[in-house]
Formats: structure tokens, sequence, C-alpha cells
């Protein structure tokens, strides 16, 4: 069965081999599809030799960031003198990504046995896989995977026949976006309000409850299995020639295209390939206009830009964007930018936590000015004085949402400023309704 396209020629289908396969859902389901190879593997070696595996193997963080996985476990202390705790961030908020929830979905043993290979490197006996509480059905399938994987002795005090404890919880989100963000997400599982923390202390130091933690997207932690069942060589031999982005990752693409959908290609993959041609080009003969490649944080590719573009994290950079989660929106000429940017930009001004100044000020201020110029009410300063705040609102708070929200309008203003000039000088009707 397809899922939910019929594989393309062109994707490298690794960690997505199973989705749209209902029987590798089971543990008996998994441990025929090769399931708990790596653990075992894993659990046989000393946690700093899988460590350096997973280092060898160039493997970096897919939530976002893309930080390298292995040097991010080797922060964390050597000797466990208290607990050490493993968080799985499958918060999967950000706009235009839908990946995480199809491989909870699909592969719910994929995700365990990638969180106990962690929990085994960095010597954590618990791990708390936070998900976003929307995901209904993927709650309950990682719930029943769960109670399998304890049946079965996968988890629990004498994991994989080890006599070592591995236990892992479930913890629902409540809905906030910023809870993505690993020092909100922890203040979120101790019941508190899901604000950011200022690092540092950083999370290997002191982290959830205080004790040394670790926090890996759901994607990164099933990307170590691959790396344990077929070495750390061959991963880094699937990247089309870049030796700092290794590996495959899963793009979600939406927007425009004929065909959305979660592809899974190798690191280097070019942009314009996966639109054009893995899903099926614009509809209606309609052309490419703009693209944001990383989910909506991160700045906008236009048409020549986008078919420039390499997916991995250098080919992004090199076009003036960011791989991110790997949230490809497309737009094609039919999008109004302006009106696109604003939304966007509404999105970060509800979602902002408040506490720094400049986020919760900045983001309702530019929300403001967008819409007057929808309205036709805006003047040629505005351009500037946006550009101005976006510049006050980037590198300057605890997290990251308050650059989120500039890099569009930064990008937006350059690539496509004759929009934005054209409401402010009537040569286009304003909007009617802003919804
Ligand atoms: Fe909160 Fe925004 Fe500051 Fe992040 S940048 S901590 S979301 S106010």
């Amino acid at each position: 069965m397809g899922y939910p396209h019929e594989p393309h020629p062109k994707e490298t289908l690794i960690l997505s081999k199973h989705f749209g396969d209902a029987g590798a859902r089971s543990y008996d389901g998994w441990v025929k599809c090769g399931g708990y190879q790596a653990l075992k593997r894993a659990l046989a070696m000393d946690p700093a030799d899988v460590i350096e595996i997973v280092k060898e193997s160039g493997l970096r963080g897919r939530g976002g960031a893309g930080f390298p996985t292995g040097l991010k476990w080797s922060f964390m202390p050597k000797e466990r003198r208290k607990p050490h705790y493993l968080c799985c961030n499958a918060d999967e908020s950000e706009p235009g990504t839908f990946k995480d929830r199809e491989i909870m979905r699909w592969t719910p043993h994929a995700l365990i046995e990638g969180c106990a290979i962690a929990q085994h490197a960095i010597q954590a006996e618990v791990c708390y896989i936070y998900i976003r509480g929307e995901f209904t059905e993927p709650i309950a399938i990682m719930q029943a995977a769960l109670d399998e994987a304890y049946r079965e002795g996968v988890l629990g005090g004498n994991a994989m026949g080890t006599n070592r404890r591995i236990d892992m919880y479930i913890h629902r989100g409540a809905g906030a976006y910023i809870c993505g963000e690993e020092t909100a997400l922890m203040n979120s599982i101790e019941g508190r309000r899901g604000n950011p923390r200022i690092r540092p202390p950083f999370p290997a130091q002191q982290g959830v409850f205080g004790m040394p933690t670790t926090i890996n997207n759901v994607e990164t932690l099933v990307s170590v299995l691959p790396v344990l069942n077929e070495g750390a060589e061959w991963y880094k031999d699937l990247s089309l020639g870049n030796p700092k982005s290794t590996g495959t990752k899963l793009f979600s693409v939406c927007g425009h295209v004929r065909k959305p959908g979660n592809y899974e290609v190798t690191m280097g993959f070019p942009l314009g390939e996966l639109v054009n041609d893995l899903c099926g080009g614009m509809r209606d003969g309609r052309t490419l206009k703009a693209c944001i490649p990383g989910g909506s944080s991160v700045p906008i590719l236009n048409r020549e830009e986008t078919e420039a573009c390499l997916l991995d994290y250098e080919g992004c950079v090199e076009q003036g964007t960011m791989l991110g989660s790997g949230g490809v929106i497309v737009f094609d000429d039919s999008a109004d930018m302006v009106y696109q940017i604003m939304r966007l930009a509404r999105f970060y001004a509800h979602e902002s936590c408040a506490q720094c100044t400049q986020c919760r000020e900045g983001t309702a201020w530019t929300v403001r000015i967008l819409e007057r110029i929808l309205r036709g009410e805006g003047e040629m300063k505005d351009l500037d004085l946006l550009l101005d705040l976006s510049e006050q609102m980037t590198g300057k708070t605890i997290c990251v949402l308050s650059d989120s929200c500039a890099a569009p309008i930064v990008s937006g203003i350059k690539k496509f400023r004759d929009e934005f000039e054209a409401y402010i000088t009537g040569a286009k009707q304003p909007v009617a309704a802003l919804t």
C-alpha cells in the first residue's frame, strides 16, 4: 500500500520504508521488519562507543537547529551521579511540518527503539516523549506500542534481558507552539508554564527537574537505527556529496503543489526537483513563485533560489535560508505574499509567550503594520519600520520565536517589495476582509 503516494523512484526510503504498512505497527510486525536489532547492538556496546558511532555518522538534529546528535549526547556527564533524562520532542508544531506524527503513526516501535538507544548512550533510565496534545491518533498508537514494549520486556526493569532499567512515559502537550522549544518543553513536563528558560545552564548540566537532560527530535531518534544497523560509513555515503549533511531526511511538502505529502530523500537533493518532479509541480498550469523550505520560521526563497537550492544544511544557507524542520511550503503565482506574511506574523504574535519585550511588542506591532498595508492604509515608511522592527526582534530574545517572526518579513520585503508597494500606492485593491 502506498503512503499516501506510491514511492517515487528518486526517494530513498529508510525512515519511511514502512509508512502505509499497518503490520509494522505492532511489536511482532516491527521485529519481522528487523526491528530492535539496533537496540540489541547498542546495549551490547559501551555507551561511549554508541556516541562515537553516531558522531562518526554525521547525523544532525532533524528538529530545526541541525546540531550534531553524537556531540549533543557527549555533553552529558560521563559519570551518572544523579538521574539523567532523555526528552523526545514530539511536539511538532512548526507550520508546514507534519513528518514526526507520521513516524509515530506508522512505526511507533522505531521511535521506542531510537529512544532506548539514546537512553543507553546518555545513561538515562527515564525518557519523556512529549507529544503535541492534538495528535490524538499518534498518542493512542504510541501508548499501545509502549504497553506492548513493556509486556515484551523491551522496557522495564530488565530491558531486553540486560538487567538494566529503561522507562518511557508519554507526556501530552496542551497545544502551545512554544513548548516545542526545548527549555519550554522541560518546564511544561515539570508542570510549569511553558516559558523558555535563559541559557546557561544548558540542559546537559541542568535540565528537566534540574538534572542532566538531552532533548532530541522524533526523526533524529529514529535516524539512529540505520546508523547502528548499517554503520556510520554507510550512513555517511547516503548524502549527495556534502560530508557535513549526511543521511536521509523527511520533507513535508504542502501548499500549491499537485501532490503534497512526506517525501524522504537524501541530503543534498535539489529542492526544485522535489517540488517540480516528486510533488508533480504546480496546480492548473500555474507557475512557481516562492517557497519556504524549512517550516515557517526561515527566510522565503524566490523562484530562482528555490530551483537552485540543495536540500541540506549548507545548501539552504547558500541560498540565504535554513533547512529547519524540513517543512516545505510552496506558493504559486496566485499567492499574495503580503497576505501570507501577515498570516505568519499573526501566528507568531499569538504564540509568543510574552516574556521578552522585543517579541511580545514586536510580533504584535508587525501584525498591525501588515494589516494596515493590506487594508490600503499603509505608507512607504512602514516598510522601513517593519525592517527596523525585525532587526530589533532578531538575536535579542530568550528564544528564537521572535527571530522566526522577523525572518519571513525581512526576506518577503526584500524579494517581493513590489507587492507591498502595490498596496501602499493603491495599484492593488485593498483586502476587503482580513481573515
Ligand atoms: Fe517568549 Fe518570544 Fe521571548 Fe521566546 S522570544 S521567550 S516566545 S517572548
